[in-house]
């Protein structure tokens, strides 16, 4: 009897070339919509793929739904790209931000806005600071992305999972993706990896380190008489607190706020359950995770319905479609910003993209060893720890803007990515309306350069 092989061999052939443009993005998340679009406005060609019939990553398929991390107290430290999706959102009745006169510590204010998720989760102060921030709709930002990229004139490619990079000699060409249409080649002058998992990077042969971190399976709750459960809340704390302590044990895992207001009258998002020791890039625990997060949602769907006051009618909308996945291969690139670097507020000269109170360098986004790849997104040249603190979607949209215009910069200067004058990026960044913290707000730590 013959042992069942290991390996089997893959036909040779050819691969059809689909679309050949200046710069290719690899994920239409967060990132990759907002390097697609920051290169196109910049006079690039570009070709967008995504392996979903969607745009939006985790923000929309995720269902990930509040844009914050985005302020360092009053200031506003995320602009460009992202309050340009946040205001289409919000035209379209489907993102809601906290007026200016709400941002503040204060009681009532906590009351107002906490459900909402828009405050400063890193703050110390009691009650946390309602902030800027913008709670969405999933199909909102879908349709606002699509209208960003639409407008820019981009070849946008759904249903196309990238496989392997194309690299000659030390330069990425292109890449191949796995389609309905069978496999495809895109090629491309720049390739930007926007993936999250770093897909693009690690085929190419980069340098990157296996990061980990919770995993999420995200859904919504409809039904829900919201007015009664806040007055629940509120109004009887230490009741609340008893159902409150016993629906976080039958989820098994969640922040302390598990459940908040989204733009759609009588539904909650849940951000939970957490659940530890999956890998996001094994397919095995990719479908292990599915079926113990539903199980977990169950149980706390009973006790919901039974216990909560406003929950009683409550039922599940969806599950997110993508599980939530906030970290695996973490890009070793020409600088690792380290989580002292973003605790300490560390300010870099060739800062490119703003979060919070913290600074992106431009090394950052480049890989050792593959020319002409740029990464941007959850994925860049950060130690596990520090990307924890610095990953959520508006910092992510950033550095996407950054590696678009980087493009457009080494393209126009016939340059490789890491020789383009990163003064002129910052430059062109901020006459853009983006933040690229070229200049440092008054609590970074500047460090002087050795004497
Ligand atoms: C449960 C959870 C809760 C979170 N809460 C918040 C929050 O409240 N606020 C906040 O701002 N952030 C939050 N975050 C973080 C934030 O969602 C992510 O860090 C952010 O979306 C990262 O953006 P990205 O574009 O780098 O990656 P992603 O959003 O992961 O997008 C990557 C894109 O690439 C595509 N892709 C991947 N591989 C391939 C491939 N092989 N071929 C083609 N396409 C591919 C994906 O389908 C996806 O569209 C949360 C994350 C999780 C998981």
């Amino acid at each position: 009897m013959s042992a069942t092989p290991q390996y089997i061999a893959e036909p040779g052939g050819q691969v059809p070339v689909a679309a050949v443009s200046d710069l290719v993005v690899v994920g239409g998340g967060p990132a990759g919509i907002a390097a697609a679009v920051a290169a196109a406005r910049n006079g690039l060609s570009v070709t967008l793929l995504e392996r979903y019939p969607y745009l939006g990553g985790l923000a929309s398929g995720g269902m990930v739904l509040v844009l914050d991390d985005m302020c360092n107290g009053e200031e506003i430290a995320v602009r460009g790209l992202c309050a340009d999706l946040i205001e289409r959102m919000e035209r379209m009745g489907l993102a809601v931000t906290p007026p200016e006169s709400d941002r503040r510590s204060d009681p009532a204010m906590w009351r107002k806005w906490s459900r909402w998720g828009v405050f400063d989760f890193t703050s110390h102060q009691k009650p946390q600071p309602i902030v800027y921030a913008a709670a969405f709709d999933p199909d909102g930002f879908k349709r606002a992305s699509n209208d960003m990229v639409a407008e820019a004139k981009i070849n946008l490619r759904l249903h196309s999972w990238f496989s392997r990079a194309i690299v000659e000699d030390g330069a990425i060409k292109g890449v191949i993706c796995e389609s309905k249409e069978g496999r495809q080649a895109i090629l491309g002058k720049i390739v930007v990896d926007a993936t999250g998992d770093l897909d693009v990077a690690a085929s190419a042969g980069a340098p990157f380190i296996e990061g980990a971190y919770i995993v999420t399976t995200v859904f919504r709750l409809g039904d829900v008489d919201i007015a009664e459960a806040e007055r629940f809340e509120y109004e009887e704390p230490e009741a609340f607190k008893a159902i409150d302590r016993e629906a976080k044990r039958a989820i098994g895992g969640s922040w302390d706020k598990w459940w908040l207001k989204t733009p759609l009258p009588g539904v909650v998002w849940c951000n939970c359950p957490h659940m530890a020791n999956y890998d996001g890039l094994k397919v095995d625990d990719l479908t292990r995770a599915d079926f113990e997060g539903r199980k977990r949602i169950a149980a706390l769907v009973g006790h919901l319905r039974a216990k909560m006051p406003g929950f009683r009618d409550c039922f599940v909308v969806d599950v997110a479609p993508q599980l939530g996945i906030r970290q695996t291969r973490l890009l070793e690139g020409l600088y690792v910003v380290t989580k002292e670097d973003v605790a300490e507020r560390r300010h870099f000269a060739d800062s490119v993209a703003r979060g919070r109170d913290y600074y992106t360098p431009y090394r950052s986004l480049l890989p050792r060893d593959v020319q002409g790849l740029i990464v941007a997104g959850r994925h860049y040249s950060a130690t596990s720890s520090a990307q924890r603190m610095s990953r959520e979607i508006p910092p992510c949209m950033a550095m996407g803007e950054a590696a678009g215009v980087a493009a457009a910069l080494a393209l126009e200067s016939g340059v490789g990515l890491d020789r383009i004058d990163v003064g002129a990026l910052q430059m062109r960044l901020r006459a853009q309306g983006a933040d690229p913290g070229d200049v440092p707000a008054g609590n970074a730590t500047v460090l002087k350069a050795a004497e």
